[in-house]
């Protein structure tokens, strides 16, 4: 039988639970393909002895682990309490805007959004600890805002608040972000997730710190309040791939839209040919339990059924009790589910140029064929996007480059799985290196159907080609 490839991707983010090489090893086996370095928590330091023991696992694992960060983006928080107190439903309190380091007194709670004030109004909400507290903005004064509890719960130091609707007048990348896209840059990761982008500026403002400081990140532009909504189609346009961010999104938007969102958000991308991730909440349960609930399989489930490109762990992988258990709940879940069949709206992508046309008749025609791979000779990578982006039904894309950073970004599309081979003058040479990998690492048995796009010589020309050839020992 042939080895069976998962098609969804698995975004680990990396923790106090999940930081050391024995546990990233262990989650690398287990099916995490992505490790995420999510920078509203620890220092440089800490995240550079993470990418380091991940390059150290990269030497001895056939497939490697590829680097996201995740900037903090512009993110209000409250300031440090002397100690956590309880707010109670109905009580009146005050907010007031004050660094990071204000100590709160019972009933005023400090922010370090100086437009804070001027934004909001009466009426207006305030939620806090990603929607456990909330708030009602009572009356406004030019020192601060007197507000009535909603919904109670403890409050603890450095919350993170959302304002649902306000825009907030702080810069897409803060100067924070800044500094750690320049430190992941420096460091060579391969995606960079920017935080609450807003509109296709933002993600083009990336793009160009990166090129400035001659980095090649990927830019996945996070989808997670209402305005990231309102103009998603030109956001997924401008940026390699858009993760829904659920956990700000379910407090910036009314939470009954989420799945709605979610799917338009899939539909489009995949319309697109872009990238896409479903983030948090998979598996919450699992920080505490070691299964985890029905609904949360359901969720996974969906998420495979609507083809997203990876599906990502956040507090299940940091802190959780269960961190491994996590990985393989959702590699069983997914794989059941893709073995069941999806939705099939990929295939409805429109072909733009030449080598999408190839890549779309290479996809049906392993369809057709029933084929057991794609195998993709690809310099740059991108034959294997586009190949990717039609979604063939049936087999694994096995993608051959010649560079190393090139095969960590293919590790992100949907069912890609890729190589660095050495290329030939010759293609029928770099096919047989294709092949010879194919064999050592048992990824298809003898006998096996591919279809192959790569070059191939016409006189001295080459030219594009799809070929279909079988696994033999002596290959034909
Ligand atoms: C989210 O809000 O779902 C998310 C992934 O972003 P963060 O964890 O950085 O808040």
């Amino acid at each position: 039988m042939n080895k069976i490839f998962r098609k969804t991707k698995i975004i680990c983010t990396i923790g106090p639970a999940t930081s050391s090489l024995e546990m990233l090893e262990q989650l690398a086996k287990e099916g995490m393909t992505i490790a995420r370095l999510n920078m509203s928590h620890g220092d440089h330091a800490t995240h550079l002895e993470v990418i380091r023991r991940i390059r150290t696992l990269n030497k001895k694992i056939p497939m490697p682990i590829g680097i996201l960060l995740d900037t903090q983006g512009p993110e209000i928080r409250t300031g440090e309490v002397k100690e956590a107190f309880t707010l109670k439903v109905g009580e009146i309190i005050d907010i007031s805007v004050g660094g990071g380091q204000d100590v709160e007194e019972r009933s005023t709670i400090f922010v370090n959004y100086r437009d804070m004030i001027k934004d909001m109004n009466t009426g207006d909400k305030i939620t806090v600890d990603n929607g456990l507290i909330n708030l009602t903005v009572i009356e406004k004064s030019a020192f601060g805002l007197k507000c009535r509890v909603d919904d109670g719960g403890v409050m603890k130091s450095r919350r993170h608040i959302n304002l649902p609707g306000i825009r907030v007048n702080l810069p897409a990348i803060t100067t924070k972000d800044e500094a750690d896209i320049i430190f992941g840059v420096k460091n060579d990761i391969d995606f960079i997730a920017l935080s609450f982008v807003r509109s296709p500026a933002d993600v083009e403002e990336c793009k160009r710190l990166i090129a400035r400081h001659n980095g090649h990140a990927l830019v996945i532009a996070k989808i997670e309040d209402q305005f990231g909504v309102e103009n998603y189609r030109e956001i997924i346009r401008s940026a390699s791939g858009v993760m829904v961010a659920r956990g700000d999104l379910g407090v910036e938007v009314p939470i009954e839209e989420l799945p709605i969102i979610q799917r338009r958000i899939l539909k489009e991308s995949a319309a697109q040919g872009k990238r896409a991730i479903i983030a948090t909440h998979l598996l919450e349960s699992m920080i505490e339990n070691p299964l985890p609930t029905r609904a949360e399989v359901t969720d996974v489930a969906n998420a495979a059924f609507e083809e997203a490109d990876s599906v990502m762990l956040s507090g299940e992988t940091t802190i959780g009790k269960y961190p491994i258990k996590a990985v393989q709940y959702l590699n069983k879940i997914l794989l059941r589910i893709e073995q069941s069949g999806g939705i099939e709206w990929a295939r409805h992508r429109a072909a733009q140029d030449r080598k999408a046309e190839l890549a779309r008749a290479a996809s049906e025609l392993a369809d057709r064929l029933k084929a057991d791979a794609i195998v993709i000779i690809t310099r740059r990578g991108i034959m294997a996007e586009h190949v990717s982006s039609f979604h063939p039904t049936q087999p694994v894309i096995l993608a051959f480059t010649n560079m190393s950073a090139v095969r960590r970004k293919l590790l992100l599309h949907r069912a890609v799985y890729p190589w660095r081979i050495d290329f030939s003058q010759d293609p029928e040479k770099t096919i047989q290196n294709a092949f010879t990998v194919i064999k050592k690492r048992k990824l298809l048995q003898s006998d096996s159907t591919v279809v192959i796009v790569s070059d191939v010589l016409a006189g001295e020309k080459r030219v594009d080609a799809i070929q279909v050839r079988q696994i033999v020992d002596d290959p034909v």
